[in-house]
């Protein structure tokens, strides 16, 4: 290499020869990689080797080995975001003029709002259902939709559709099954082994754990995937390497972390449950919760991190009190992290549903959402006990 700056500058110290292997994956942040030889160069702009992050990236890659694999799937695809990963599998099933997607009444808002967004662009049908009915695999069949995006847990109420036979219905009039599963994550429910087709996690929540990154996933089979790895080399929705980094970091660690949050949040339910202030507890495990059975069935390992509650005689003033008022707990739109977090749903998850959509949903003005973090378990039912009795003060 020539010695004059200008060159060195650019080329000293690209390059690291070493026979070590590093026990955590490097973070490759480089968007583009060159070949000596051009039919690897010419091979590798096919897939077959990381060339330009769009196509394929070291990081995103070893995510989505780790998340297939917790998924119990055959493979994975990375996106920049859950949003991004639910919007992917609605684009993959080529929607037409009067098609019929079936999605929860009672799930995400702002999925609510994307799908029917989405579905306005082609002209296809939102039929939205509450998916935990028993009636719905009937109401599915009758629909006859193409697509049946179902959330399993459910954001914020917590009902636990039974998916083996939403998937049943599906197969029998030949709709795509697809789960978000960001409630219970891969530790708690692997929606492929129950019967869908594709496994959504938005893995900003539990999978990393930190609240430090956005990302999002849809596990299944190569097959099913192959439309949405080509779709994303197109819309670009990728996820960078830092962010993938991260993530993977959380995923070393989420069955330690979910068996403690599931513990914790059995406890505060329990506790909460037994406070005067609180007229409804919404936490699967308990045995009056609408969907104990089922979830008995399709949850493993535990009901969850997620704990969702109504204030006795609250109303929006009533939350915005308790939010300030909690002092462990922090009043944060999002889940899954260490520390406990709290949210009024209205106003947040729910906060893009119209108030009869809200209303038809059961989401009324006095739920508290909990993602209940690794605190001890009777400091964040104090916490939010206390804060329940700070705000209904008035
Ligand atoms: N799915 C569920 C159940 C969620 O709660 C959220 C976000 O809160 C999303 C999807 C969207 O994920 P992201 O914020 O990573 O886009």
């Amino acid at each position: 290499m020539s010695n004059k700056r200008k060159t060195v500058a650019v080329h000293a110290g690209s390059q690291m020869s070493s026979k070590a292997q590093p026990v955590v994956p490097a973070i490759h942040v480089s968007a583009v990689s060159y070949f000596d030889n051009s039919d690897e160069l010419d091979a590798a702009l096919d897939g077959k080797d990381y060339v330009y992050s769009r196509i394929a990236a070291p990081n995103a890659a070893l995510l989505e080995e780790a998340v297939a694999a917790m998924e119990g799937t055959e493979a994975c695809v990375a996106y920049a975001s859950g949003m991004a990963a639910l919007r992917a599998v609605f684009d993959a099933q080529n929607l037409k003029a009067g098609d019929v997607v079936v999605m929860p009444a009672d799930g995400y808002g702002v999925t609510r709002s994307l799908f029917k967004n989405l579905a306005a662009r082609t002209g296809a049908r939102i039929e939205a259902l509450i998916l935990s009915d028993a009636s719905a695999p009937e109401r599915i069949v009758a629909l006859r939709p193409k697509l049946v995006m179902a959330e399993s847990v459910t954001n914020p109420l917590l009902r636990v559709p039974d998916l083996r036979a939403l998937s049943r219905a599906c197969r029998e009039v030949g709709a795509a099954l697809a789960v978000d599963g960001t409630f219970p994550s891969p530790y708690g429910q692997r929606a492929c082994e129950l019967g869908a087709d594709y496994a959504i996690q938005s893995t900003t929540k539990w999978l990393n754990g930190h609240s430090d990154a956005l990302g999002g996933t849809v596990s299944g089979t190569r097959e099913k995937l192959a439309a949405l790895k080509a779709a994303r080399l197109f819309n670009g929705d990728v996820l960078g390497p830092f962010e993938a980094w991260l993530t993977l970091r959380g995923v070393r660690t989420l069955p330690v972390r979910m068996k403690a949050h599931c513990e914790h949040a059995a406890h505060v339910a329990k506790r909460l449950s037994e406070s005067s202030l609180i007229e409804r507890v919404h936490y699967p495990g308990l045995p009056g919760h609408p969907d104990y059975q089922v979830a008995t069935q399709v949850l493993e390992g535990g009901f969850g991190g997620m704990v969702a509650f109504d204030i006795r005689g609250a109303g929006r003033p009533d939350c915005f009190r308790f939010l300030e008022a909690v002092k462990l707990a922090r009043a944060a739109p999002s889940l899954g992290d260490v520390c406990t977090l709290v949210m009024h749903a209205a106003s947040a998850s729910a906060r893009r549903m119209t108030p009869e959509e809200r209303q038809a949903a059961g989401i009324g003005e006095s739920l508290i959402r909990v993602s209940v973090g690794l605190e001890d378990p009777d400091d964040i039912a104090d916490d939010l006990i206390a804060a329940v009795a700070e705000a209904m003060k008035r």
